[in-house]
C-alpha cells in the first residue's frame, strides 16, 4: 500500500484499550470510561483485518494496547496470528507485568522472536510513582526470563520526564554495557489529558549529552531496513543499542510504515493526528472483502505527510490519550 510516497507495511493493533497500570504520561488524569466490552474489536474481526492487510501489502504487525497480556485468550490470538503466513514478522509492547515463564515459554513456540518492553526506572520505588503499580519486580523478572530463554532483541521503551526519572537515563543506559537490549528513549508526546507537564518534555539532546558525558561518545549504529524510527548508538564496547524515539524534536514522518487499528475497529493513519476510519461496522454489517480493503486504503489516503507537532507547538493537542489508541 502507498501513502504519499511511502510503502505501508506495517500494522500496529491495539486489542484492548483496558490495562492493569496508570502511567501518568499515558493514562489521563481526569475520570475516563473504557470502551464496552461489544464495541471491542472480536479477535475472528481482527484476524481477517489482518489478512486483507496481508492483501494489500501488510507483512508486520505489532500487537499492543492498553496491555495486551490484560485481554482474555491473548494467547490462542496470538497462535491464530502466527499462522498467517504471509506475515514475516510479529511482535508485541507490552508492560511486561503479566509475563511468566510459561507465558513467555508459549510465545516462544509460537514464533514471536522479539518483544519490546518498557521500564522507564530501574528504582522501584519510583517504578511505582509512575505507573501507580507496585510491579517493578514483576516487570524485572519478565525481561530477564525472555533474555534467558532467548528472545533478541529485547527493546526497552522509556520515556524520560524532567524531575521525575530524568536521574536515571545513566542506570538505564548501562545496561547495555553487559545485555544485548535496546534501550530507547521515546520522547513525551502530549496525549490526551495526562498528568505530565506537557511542556519542556523535549529531552532528547539532554539524555545524549548525559550519556556522552558519562560513557563516552555515542557511535552511530546503521539502521537495517527493518528498524523503526530510533536513531541507533552504541557505547564502545557495550553489548546493547541505545536509542533515541524523537517524533517531536526531529520527527520521522517521511519515513513512517504505519497504519493503526485500534481497539474499537478503527483506522487511524497518524498516532498523532486524530483522523480515524470506522472500519468495524461495516465489517459487522456485511461488507465484502473488497469493500473492506477499499475502507482501509481509502484510510491511508487520508495519512497526512507529517503530524504537525512540534516543540514550539506541543501544549494541550487534544490528541486522543494512549491506551485508547495503541502506543
Ligand atoms: N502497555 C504496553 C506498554 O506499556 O508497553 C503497550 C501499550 S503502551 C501505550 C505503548 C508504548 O507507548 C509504551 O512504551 C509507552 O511508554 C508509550 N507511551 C505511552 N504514552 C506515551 C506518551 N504520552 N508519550 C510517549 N510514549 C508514550
Ligand atoms: Fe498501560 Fe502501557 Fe499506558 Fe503504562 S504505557 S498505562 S502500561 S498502556
Amino acid at each position: 500500500m502507498i501513502a504519499g510516497n511511502r510503502t505501508i507495511n506495517y500494522l500496529r493493533i491495539s486489542i484492548t484499550d483496558r490495562c492493569n497500570f496508570r502511567c501518568r504520561y499515558c493514562v489521563p488524569s481526569i475520570p475516563f470510561r473504557v470502551i464496552e466490552h461489544e464495541k471491542i474489536a472480536r479477535y475472528e474481526e481482527i484476524l481477517r483485518i489482518v489478512r486483507l492487510g496481508c492483501d494489500l501489502g501488510i507483512t508486520k504487525v505489532r500487537i499492543t494496547g492498553g496491555e495486551p497480556f490484560v485481554r482474555k485468550d491473548i494467547l490462542s490470538f496470538l497462535e491464530q496470528l502466527c499462522a498467517i503466513d504471509r506475515l514475516k514478522d510479529i511482535s508485541i509492547t507490552t508492560n511486561g507485568s503479566l509475563l511468566n515463564r510459561e507465558k513467555i515459554e508459549k510465545l516462544i513456540s509460537l514464533g514471536i522472536k522479539r518483544m519490546n518492553f518498557s521500564l522507564d526506572t530501574l528504582d522501584p520505588v519510583k517504578f511505582e510513582q509512575i505507573t501507580c503499580r507496585d510491579r517493578f519486580h514483576q516487570v524485572w523478572n519478565a525481561i530477564f526470563t525472555s533474555h534467558e530463554l532467548g528472545i533478541n532483541p529485547i527493546k526497552i521503551n522509556a520515556v524520560i520526564l524532567r524531575g521525575i526519572n530524568d536521574d536515571e537515563i545513566e542506570a538505564l543506559t548501562a545496561l547495555t554495557l553487559e545485555y544485548p537490549f535496546h534501550i530507547r528513549f521515546i520522547e513525551y508526546m502530549p496525549m490526551g489529558d495526562s498528568a505530565v507537564e506537557k511542556q519542556q518534555q523535549v529531552l532528547s539532546e539532554e539524555i545524549k549529552e548525559k550519556i556522552e558525558s558519562r560513557f563516552g561518545t555515542l557511535q552511530a549504529f546503521k539502521k537495517d531496513p527493518n528498524d523503526g524510527p530510533a536513531k541507533k548508538f552504541r557505547i564502545d564496547g557495550a553489548k546493547g543499542i541505545v536509542g533515541f524515539i524523537t517524533p517531536i524534536s526531529s520527527h520521522f514522518c517521511a519515513e513512517c510504515n504505519r497504519l493503526r487499528l485500534t481497539s474499537r475497529g478503527t483506522l487511524r493513519p497518524c498516532l498523532l493526528n486524530n483522523y480515524e476510519k470506522n472500519i468495524i461496522n461495516p465489517l459487522r454489517n456485511g461488507a465484502s472483502d473488497d469493500e473492506l480493503k477499499d475502507i482501509i486504503l481509502s484510510a491511508l489516503a487520508r495519512k497526512p505527510s507529517f503530524h504537525g507537532l512540534t516543540g514550539s507547538s506541543v501544549k494541550g493537542v487534544p490528541i486522543s490519550h494512549m491506551t485508547s489508541i495503541g502506543g
